[in-house]
């Protein structure tokens, strides 16, 4: 492994200004010279021109080599009657740990430097792989779910929820998906982090509510009794359009389309701006519409809180259910999730039932409705009807 620094002098421009480029050629070598002195004989440094050096160092992962390059370049420089203080900032990068090609090292090095002297120069930074990466993808995604929202390549899939003591289809989980051109059919956890709090976060909401009222009216034009659950972003949820954008989704449409519909928020979603929280919700319960908490047990609403959020429904985290499978007590939280919303008069969802085994245990426990692999994974369109109607 080999560690590829990036050094740019702070404010160099100000002593060739100041002092001309005779001046400045030599500051510069005395700073070759430094480094080259500072480095072990394994090590490898030069300049690339202008302010900026790049060291090879064989020793990674080791703060104090670092320390020491940019500590050489802070000592005062004589030159003539002069004396000059300079300093660096940094960026490193590992070869081949963050990439094996010269020139995306340099790039990963050279963006390190500049997070090193946003944060206050005279330092330096490690290049972070992962949050390159995870920017590089938001900055995909941004450019291109724009294109994807013209084209039609968003879909919602649908999930069965289940009465689990009947049998029988409740109704469905709308879960989005993008049929991207090259990647092919992207999750929800792909691209949606990405776009909250942007306007496309609106943009897919509208789409989700009007897809959803046009298929809850098919299935009242199919005479089919069944409900429909969508997700609402956080950030569309919480914005001031959000009430409108219900409204008018809802409005010149089948009046029993409210009735169907089941709007899903995350419990950490209702714990964040309470005021604007309840007034939505109120809206949304006005216009009679239903409102579930979901991943329920992974924020921690207080029972004051529960009490005055307007849900009808609960469903418990697929985390807290699945702990279920490792036997004993670690049916707990479930338990008390179930009797929490049975005290409040809420319908309790069980999510993620992968196993007959889980099944039993949640109904043990009185939970009424489950979803889960066990009995559908979230299918297109076409095929959840397929399955519906046998
Ligand atoms: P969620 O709302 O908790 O949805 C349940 C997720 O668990 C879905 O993942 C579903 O495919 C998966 N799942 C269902 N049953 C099982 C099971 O038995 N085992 C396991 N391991 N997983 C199961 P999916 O479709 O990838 O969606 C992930 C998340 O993305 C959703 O979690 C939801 O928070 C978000 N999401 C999906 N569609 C939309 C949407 O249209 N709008 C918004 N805002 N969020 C959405
Ligand atoms: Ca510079
Ligand atoms: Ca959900
Ligand atoms: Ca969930």
């Amino acid at each position: 492994r080999l560690a590829v620094c990036f050094i740019d002098l702070d404010g160099f421009k100000a002593i060739n200004d100041e002092h001309g480029h005779a001046v400045g050629d030599a500051v510069l070598k005395t700073i070759a010279d430094r480094l080259q002195s500072t480095i072990r004989s394994h090590d490898t440094v030069g300049r690339l021109g202008g302010d900026e050096f790049v060291a090879i160092l064989r020793d990674v992962d080791n703060d104090k080599v670092y320390s020491r390059l940019l500590e050489a370049i802070r000592q005062p420089i004589k030159h003539n009657q002069l004396i000059l203080t300079l300093s660096a900032s940094m960026g490193v990068t590992v070869y081949p740990d963050d990439d094996v090609d010269t020139d995306l090292l340099l790039r990963h090095a050279d963006q390190a430097m500049y997070a090193a002297k946003e944060s206050g120069k005279n330092g330096y930074k490690l290049f972070d792989l992962e949050t390159h990466q995870s920017r590089e993808e938001r900055a995909r995604v941004l450019e291109q779910i724009g294109i994807a929202l013209e084209q039609d390549q968003l879909e919602l899939y649908y999930q069965p929820k289940l009465n689990l003591k009947q049998q029988t289809i409740q109704g469905f989980e709308a879960l989005i998906r993008w049929n991207h051109p090259e990647e092919g059919v992207l999750s929800p956890y792909r691209f949606l982090e990405h776009i909250e709090y942007t306007e496309y976060a609106r943009d897919v909401g509208l789409f989700v509510l009007d897809s959803a009222v046009k298929v809850v009216e098919e299935f009242i034009a199919q005479d089919l009794p069944y409900t429909l659950s969508i997700n609402l972003s956080p950030s569309h949820f919480l914005s001031e359009s959000f009430p409108r954008d219900i409204e008018s989704a809802l409005e010149g449409r089948n009046p029993e389309v409210r009735n169907r519909l089941i709007l899903e928020i995350l419990e950490t979603t209702a714990l964040d701006d309470a005021d604007r929280v309840i007034r939505n919700l109120g809206i949304c319960r006005e216009l009679g519409v239903d409102i579930s908490l979901d991943d329920f047990g992974t924020g921690y609403s207080s029972l004051t809180y529960f009490r005055l959020l307007p849900a009808q429904e609960i469903k418990i985290d697929r985390s807290f259910v699945q702990d279920m499978t490792r036997g004993g007590e670690n049916n707990m939280i479930v338990r008390a999730i179930v009797n929490l919303s049975q005290s409040f008069q809420r319908r309790t969802v069980a999510e993620g039932i992968e196993t007959k085994d889980l099944e039993e245990q949640v109904i043990d426990l009185g939970c009424e409705t489950g979803q889960g692999f066990l009995y559908s994974r979230p299918v297109p369109y076409a095929q959840a009807m397929e399955w519906a109607r046998n």
